[in-house]
């Protein structure tokens, strides 16, 4: 199997063209043709040597990912299954809001921290995405809107999908590179969110070796019993450790850190947990961004009613924070993260051998009209 030539950041790619005896400033002219001007066919670079080309034909594979279904919800939101070489799939889903098209790309397939409200937890971690697999979430993505909407771009990015990235720290280390990368993409650093459960060693790194980019934490619980219960990492990396961590991530340079707090009735959204969040978080240096808990057939937890997400909201503005709600976006098309994968995965045990998907009948409808053969 080819090595994709996505996995390369700009300066491997300059590394390796002195490796091989090429002109380092090809790299710059590569990047151009293949993120700027999206020509993914070597033979067409006028100004690249025969010689260089030849050996990127040879050598590196240029393919997207192969989408494998594609659902577009009442509210715009477009969510993809997407499959890579050895057949592994994962999701990817665009989601309109305001002025901005944000791409919630996955970093692993399946993931290893077992959240106990999280489809993809159910999964187990199967295995870590390559730089490749997450660029080309964004760049088939982007393939398929410039191919069936009318000039529908990509703005922002989230990595939110499925999986830790901060467990995955070299590989999304590189695909933010590219991402931002100047002579590519270059999107801005203030378009690119990296969500983490709170893996402490890792978030210690971030401050010292990763681009900067907007952080995220799921917090859901400032009181240790409650955040062990809903996230097993917090037995390892309790609430003390993680903000020992956080506390190193150069606030000036990251602005505000967002924290995400999941709403489960009855677990996480009494008054107790109210007054905890407040003592625990800054109000000038933290946003909250709330997430009412998005049920899924056989999850444990249920959402709380509006009210209580507006009275948790109410008591969190009036302590002087900066709090929003994340509304549930494409509901209609299985939104819980993880839960389309899981489908198709039960889809393909049902039926190996057939070209066409047998229908479960625990399938939504608006999934069974988008099934593509
Ligand atoms: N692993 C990283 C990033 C991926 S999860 C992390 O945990 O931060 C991205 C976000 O989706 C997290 O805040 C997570 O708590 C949230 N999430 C997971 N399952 C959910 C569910 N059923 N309903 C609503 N949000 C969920
Ligand atoms: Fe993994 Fe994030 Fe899901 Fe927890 S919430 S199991 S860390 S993907």
């Amino acid at each position: 199997m080819k090595q994709s030539f996505f996995d390369l950041t700009y300066d491997d790619l300059k590394a390796l063209l002195i490796e091989k005896g090429f002109s380092p400033f090809g790299a710059t002219q590569m990047f151009n043709w293949v993120y700027k001007k999206w020509v993914h066919d070597p033979n067409e670079w006028s100004n690249v040597s025969k010689a260089a080309k030849e050996f990127f034909i040879e050598n590196y594979d240029f393919s997207l990912l192969k989408i494998v279904w594609s659902g577009l919800s009442k509210d715009g939101t477009r969510k993809f299954l997407v499959k890579m070489q050895d057949g592994q799939t994962v999701e990817t889903v665009a989601i309109p809001a305001r002025d901005r098209l944000t791409l919630c790309v996955s970093s692993q397939v399946g993931c290893a921290v077992g959240c106990t409200f999280c489809h993809t937890a159910t999964q187990g971690l199967k295995r870590h995405l390559k730089p490749s697999e997450v660029v080309l979430q964004y760049l088939t993505v982007q393939k398929f809107l410039n191919d069936n909407t009318s000039g529908d771009k990509l703005t922002n990015i989230v990595y939110m999908g499925q999986g830790e990235p901060l467990h995955n720290y070299e590989n999304m280390k590189k695909a933010t590179e590219i991402f931002l990368c100047q002579q590519g993409l270059g999107l801005g650093q203030r378009r690119i969110t990296l969500s983490t459960s709170g893996m402490v060693p890792a978030i210690e790194k971030l401050a010292i070796d990763f681009p900067t980019v907007n952080i995220a934490i799921s917090l859901h619980s400032a009181r240790n019993d409650v955040r062990t219960a809903l996230m097993p990492i917090n037995k390892v990396y309790d609430l003390e450790r993680l903000f020992g961590a956080i506390k190193k991530i150069p606030l000036k340079a990251h602005r505000r850190i967002t924290y995400e707090y999941l709403l489960i009735d009855g677990m996480n959204d009494q008054m107790e947990d109210v007054v905890a969040l407040a003592e625990l978080l800054n109000s000038k240096e933290s946003k909250i961004n709330l997430i009412p808990f998005n049920e899924y057939p056989g999850s444990e937890y249920k959402r709380p009613s509006e009210e209580k997400i507006m009275w948790f909201l109410d008591h969190m503005i009036k302590r002087g924070f900066t709090c929003t709600i994340r509304t549930t976006k494409g509901s209609d098309i299985l939104a819980a993260c993880g839960q389309l994968k899981s489908e198709f995965d039960k889809v393909n045990v049902w039926d190996n051998n057939s070209s066409r998907p047998v229908i479960l009948p625990n399938i939504s409808r608006s999934v069974r009209q988008n099934l593509q053969t």
